[in-house]
This record gives C-alpha cells, structure tokens and sequence, in this order.
C-alpha cells in the first residue's frame, strides 16, 4: 500500500495536443513545491498528477500547504495506491481510513472506473465497499447527502486508489505557461493581490520596486520582501529588483508643479520598468491599480502614465472594489503585513490637490525641468537584485 497524493488538472485537463507542454511545467511546480519536504515521486496520467510520498515521516501538514498553492490543480487528496484487487482495497480500507470512519457517524462510497475490465461496474463497487463498511463498522449509517466522510474508490489503468477528505486546489494555469511579467510592486494591499492574479494564470511573476530611502525606510523594503516571499510561495521563487528612486523623487518635487508630481513620478516608473521588462523578457508590466481609487487612477490620470510605458500593462484588480481586494489579500495572507504602517514612495511628497484629469501635452510640458535621461539610466545602473524564495526556507 503505497501512499500518495491524487492531484486533479483543472482547466488544463481541456488543452489538446500540447497538454504534456502544461504536465511538464506542473510537475516542475509541485517538485520545486516539496523539494524541502523529503522525498517523493511524481508522474501524469489521465488528467491527474500522483504524488508517491517515499519518506513515511514526511510532515502531510507542510506537504498539504505545499500542493494547495501549486496552479493548475482544481482539487487534491491524499489517497492509498493498490493493486486493483477486491480483497486488497478491504483490508487497505481499514488500515487507510479506519480512524476516519471510526470518527464518523454517517459516511458515502463513491466510486470512479476508468479501467473498463475491472470486475464491478461503479454502482457495483459502491454497494459493495458500503456493505463492508456496514459490517464492519455498524456504529455508521450511510447518508447520500451529506455525509461526515465521503470513501472514494477509484479504479484507474495501472492502479486502484483509496481515498477520502478532497482538499481545494490552487486552480489557475501552471506556473510558466503564460510568459512572464514584471510586477510593480508597492508595500500596500493591492499590488501583491495584482501580482498573485497574474500568477494564478500562469505567468511567471519577477517583481520591481521603487525604493526612496530615507524618506521610505529599510522596513519598507523588509515588508515588499516579506510580501515577494507570499508570492513567491505561489511560483516557488521570484526575482525582485529594487530601484533606487530617491534622486529622481527629489528632482520632481524640486523642478515640477505640485499638483503633477504623481503623474510625473508614475511615468518615470513606467520607463524604468518597462525598460528592465524588455531586457529580461517580460512581455507586460502588471500593476495593482483599480479604476477610479485614488487621483492617480482615474482614465485621464492612467492614460497619461501608461503612454510612457513600452510594453503592455496588465492591471487584474481594474474592476474590483476596495473590499474585493482585501478578501483576496486575506486569503493569500499578505493582508497583515500590508497593511503595517511603512510609507511608500508614492505617499511621500505627496500632492495636497492632485490633478485628477491632467492633459498630457502640460505633463510633457512640465518633464522638461528635470534631466529624467540621465537620472533613470543611474537609477537603473544601480538597480538591487534579489532572488526571493518562499517562507518554508526562512
Ligand atoms: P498599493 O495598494 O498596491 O500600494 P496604491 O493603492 O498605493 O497601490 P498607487 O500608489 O497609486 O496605489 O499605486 C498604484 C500601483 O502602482 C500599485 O498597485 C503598484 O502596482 C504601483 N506602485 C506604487 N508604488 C510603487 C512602488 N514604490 N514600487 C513599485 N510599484 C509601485
Ligand atoms: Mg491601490
């Protein structure tokens, strides 16, 4: 009796032809996933992914957590590889789930056959296993509707597999399949979600911040890190760049009018990241903003950052409300340490009256006063690289 982890495909298991192209790039996630966490092996097969657990003391709550944020995978469950023999699966049933079912007041078998030979066809194979729980376990009564434990046999063309709790996947595209894009991103509550979203897809996420120290501190950057690491639990690592931004910040707030400055700002971030995404093949930007949230964000205001940038930006929060994202944070858990309270580049110097509908003939206007050229290529030279990996190696 081998133990395993039975692995659901969720809208991969549509790809055609290429689909063995999506198996590979989720093998590669869920064993860069567990690769703290012993030894294990892995193969496809029938729109599923095994997981054979080779260490009998590995931590199932560490490997739970591990595989619940591998994308790709609609649902999961640690389940019992066995010959597909009637007897075996019996005495299998109670040494696999029998605390389970001891537990228990009501239970259900249900049955999957993909293996057209197997002697029991699947209503056979329920009535059956439930028969011989009832006489073994007479303290149970079976419930079709809703019942405490849900006993799963399922006959494949290689094995027979016993299993019992489904957890949630992460669902989404496997990490890869999707190119990759360059994340802004800031210390606050929307761009990690932003970041996640795009990921979720299957785009490999590499993240850039812009960093204005002193007027931002060291902690700030500690907490864009901390968030890089939630994300980076998602893709298994991720590559982060820290701009320093101070001098091109000071320049604004020095040579510009007030009421332009987060626009300006916003347009140099805008170069200086889409010139990093085409040197290191990133084929858009991806930001947190949401239609309408702050000045900076309304259709006037994004119309003239986005003219700056070389590339596509992807902004998957547009359309959601503040407390959409949030419960998105909470759930990917980057909520606690966004909202901690260090300032951002973006709220120092910020406007008393921003311009909430700029034109951006007078923001050109205005760029003249400051050697922006010159500036961003020194910012640039100097830009920090980090390779971030997820919390479990802190
Ligand atoms: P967030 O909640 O993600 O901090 P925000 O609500 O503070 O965003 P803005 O400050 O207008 O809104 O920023 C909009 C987007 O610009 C952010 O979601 C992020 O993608 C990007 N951004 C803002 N500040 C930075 C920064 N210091 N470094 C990198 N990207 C940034
Ligand atoms: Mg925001």
């Amino acid at each position: 009796m081998k133990k395993t982890i039975l692995l659901k495909y969720g809208e991969m298991a549509l790809k055609g032809l290429n689909k063995h192209h999506f198996e590979a790039l989720l093998l590669r996630s869920l064993k860069a996933a567990l690769a703290p966490f012993g030894g294990f092996d892995f193969y496809t097969a029938q729109s599923t992914a095994v997981i054979s657990l080779k260490d009998d003391d590995a931590d199932l709550d560490a490997v739970k957590s591990a595989v619940s944020k591998v994308f790709g995978i609609i649902n999961f469950s640690f389940a019992y590889e066995l010959p597909k023999d009637i007897r075996a699966i019996e005495e299998a049933l109670h040494d696999a789930i029998g605390e389970d079912l001891l537990r228990a007041k009501t239970f259900k078998v249900n049955a999957k056959r993909s293996d057209k030979k197997f002697p029991l066809k699947s209503p056979e194979i329920c009535s059956h296993f439930g028969e011989f729980i009832l006489n073994n376990y007479p303290h149970l009564s079976a419930d079709m509707h809703n019942p405490d434990v849900t006993v799963t046999v399922e006959i494949r063309d290689n094995s027979a597999f016993l299993r019992c709790t489904e957890f949630e996947g992460a669902c989404g595209m496997p990490t890869g399949s999707n190119g990759r894009g360059l994340l802004l991103i800031s210390g606050g509550i929307d761009s990690p979600v932003a970041g996640y979203m795009m990921a979720k897809r299957g785009m490999w996420v590499d993240g850039i911040h812009f960093f204005s120290y002193p007027y931002t501190s060291e902690l700030a950057k500690e907490k864009v890190i901390t968030l890089c690491k939630k994300i980076a639990g998602y893709e298994q690592k991720l590559n982060l760049n820290i701009v320093p931004f101070t001098k091109i910040q000071e320049a604004i707030r020095d040579n510009c009018p007030e009421e332009l400055s987060t626009i300006i700002l916003r347009r140099s971030m805008m170069r200086i990241a889409s010139r990093m995404a085409l040197e290191y093949n990133c084929g858009c930007l991806i930001s947190g903003e949401s239609l309408g949230q702050v000045a900076s964000q309304t259709l006037g205001a994004m119309i003239c950052t986005e003219a700056e940038a070389k590339v596509p930006i992807f902004k998957p929060l547009i359309g959601l409300d503040k407390n959409e994202i949030v419960s998105i944070a909470r759930k990917i858990d980057t909520f606690e340490t966004s909202i901690l309270p260090y300032e951002d580049c973006c709220t120092v110097f910020t406007p008393r009256h921003p311009k909430t509908n700029p034109k951006l003939e007078e923001i050109i206007e205005a760029e003249r006063a400051v050697d922006f050229e010159t500036l961003e290529d020194e910012a640039y030279r100097n830009i920090e690289f980090m390779k971030i990996l997820p919390e479990v190696y802190d």
